[in-house]
């Protein structure tokens, strides 16, 4: 990543509005019902853009285009270059990191410097490990017969519509567009109706990198109209999404009409273990970033910390301590930790968890307001005296709250860990290499992070079960969501 500095960075944030149209079969077009739609700073709440608002016509638009690039260009462009393409196209995010950057930043209410560091970086990395994997999708001969030669191959998928969320729209925005190019699919992404910006500029870059016209194609618009549309549409080949269980419901129901594949990548209510051999400055500093990291608008927050009974009070002060540190305020300022919430809607769904936990006999020891009229910030709330059965301890937040529950010992501590309905992270923090090793072998969970919290790498598997969804993306699990094995027989008595 090239260097840059703030004072450049929040330049290129200085908002100015912009009209941007939809990206189908490599041009901008206008949505065939003509609307647009308003995108707001969350910082400010000012309109920022008006963007095209795609319905099920230019969805089907959209189809085709990626269909007709499937048995065209890009379906039969050597793997190889497949991956060169990729590589450029990381390139490109790279040479205009300074204006994704401000873009994101924008669009979301991150700090111009979380995106410098994490969101950008990570959506690189992405591509270019898949750009690496494009010529390498092998298939195997498997001795079947002895007077047959049986093989398979690894075949695209076919036309994959991706459906994004708000919180890492280009971050998991690339979870999907690499591996699924580097297979070889086309693809009908729609990102989240409130932040559309950073992929309607991508797919401008991707036809830059010599992606053909219709490989990419982004279309946004909302969820009933243009989501549904895309989990009806009889030749999109797979949905691909990441969002809330409620939404993930409504997809698979939809999608049982016309057998899709489907991968789900929801929700979670991450436990954060902390016994009371644990380095206590350690694990609450990254419980504090574990929870309060991007607004608590991450799948993975640690939102709620499990705490040892001997040291729950001193957990709770800490976290207390560290939630009062964090600097809440304008994204573009570089002093600035922590951001708005992305909308007015989001803002008001957390504070009124603040209030369905108050009611429920916890204690908020610091924060549960928002900050200022202006923008949609919450201050860092931490939630402590707070029982295992509570609504606070149970479903998910998605804002910068943490309910702190006590546990008595290690069955107990694993008993609450597993005792929600979802299966995305965990964290567990202690100096018992044996304990550690137990609460990672029997925690329900599809990422483990021990005396650690919060990373991830397109390297490592990522995904969760139960209420998290279920398949996994990133690493090599990703091929197979987006590859379809073939079967051939060659009877070799001819
Ligand atoms: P959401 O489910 O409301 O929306 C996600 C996407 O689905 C948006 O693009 C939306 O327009 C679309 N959508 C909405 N209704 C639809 C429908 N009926 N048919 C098709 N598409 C539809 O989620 P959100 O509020 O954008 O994101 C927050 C949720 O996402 C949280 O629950 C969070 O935990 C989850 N999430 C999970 C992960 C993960 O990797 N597991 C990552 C990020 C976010």
């Amino acid at each position: 990543m090239p260097e840059i500095s703030h004072a450049d960075l929040a330049i290129s944030a200085s908002s100015k509005l912009t009209r941007k149209r939809l990206l189908i079969d490599g041009q901008q077009v206008e949505p065939l019902s003509g609307r647009y739609f308003d995108v707001l700073n969350p910082a400010t709440g000012e309109i920022i853009a008006v963007v095209a608002e795609a319905d099920a016509s230019d969805i089907d638009r959209a189809v085709r285009a990626a269909r007709r690039a499937l048995e065209g260009p890009w379906g039969r462009m050597r793997a190889a270059d497949r991956g060169l393409v990729l590589q450029r196209f990381a390139q490109l995010l790279e040479d205009h990191a300074q204006e994704l950057i401000a873009l994101e930043s924008l669009d979301t209410g991150k700090p111009l410097a979380a995106v410098q560091r994490q969101d950008l970086p990570a959506a690189i990395d992405t591509l270019r490990y898949y750009a690496g994997w494009a010529d390498k999708i092998n298939g195997q001969v498997i001795p079947a017969r002895h007077d047959a030669l049986t093989y398979t191959v690894r075949e695209p998928i076919g036309v994959v519509g991706a459906i994004v969320p708000w919180n890492f729209p280009l971050m998991i925005g690339m979870w999907k567009i690499a591996p699924a190019l580097a297979c070889g699919c086309t693809i009908v992404l729609k990102p989240a109706e409130i932040t559309p910006l950073s992929a309607l500029r991508i797919g401008e870059l991707a036809l830059e990198a010599g992606l053909p016209p219709g490989t990419l194609n982004i279309v946004p618009g909302f969820g009933k109209t243009a989501g549904r549309a895309m989990v009806d549409h009889p030749d999109i080949d797979k949905i691909t999404f990441t969002g809330s269980p409620t939404v993930g419901r409504e997809i698979l129901a939809g999608a049982a009409g016309n057998l899709k594949r489907v991968t789900l990548e929801l929700g979670g209510k991450s436990a954060n273990v902390i016994f009371d051999d644990a380095d206590l400055d350690s694990a609450t500093k990254a419980a504090a970033s574990g929870i309060f990291f991007n607004s608590g608008q991450v799948c993975s927050a640690g939102s709620r910390i499990l705490a040892h009974a001997s040291v729950y009070d001193e957990v709770v002060e800490r976290m207390t301590a560290r939630a009062k540190a964090i600097r809440v305020g304008d994204p573009t300022q570089s002093g600035t930790t922590m951001g708005p919430i992305v909308s007015e809607l989001q803002m008001k769904r957390v504070l009124d968890y603040v209030d369905i936990g108050t009611k429920e006999g916890a204690t908020v020891t610091t924060g549960g307001t928002r900050i200022g009229d202006r923008g949609y910030f919450v201050a860092p709330t931490v939630f402590a005296n707070v029982e295992h059965e509570m609504r606070i301890s149970q479903e998910e937040i998605f804002g910068p709250v943490v309910s702190i529950v006590r546990f008595f010992d290690e069955a107990d501590a694993i008993s609450k860990a597993n005792g929600t309905k979802y299966s995305l992270a965990a964290g567990v923090w202690s100096s018992d290499i044996g304990r550690v090793q137990r609460f990672a072998k029997q925690v329900k969970a599809g990422t483990v992070w021990i005396n650690t919290y919060g990373y991830t790498d397109v390297r490592l598997p990522w995904g969760g079960s139960r209420d998290s969804g279920f398949g996994r993306e990133h690493g090599d699990a990703a091929l197979e969501n987006f590859t379809e094995p073939k079967a051939v027989w060659m009877n070799l008595n001819v």
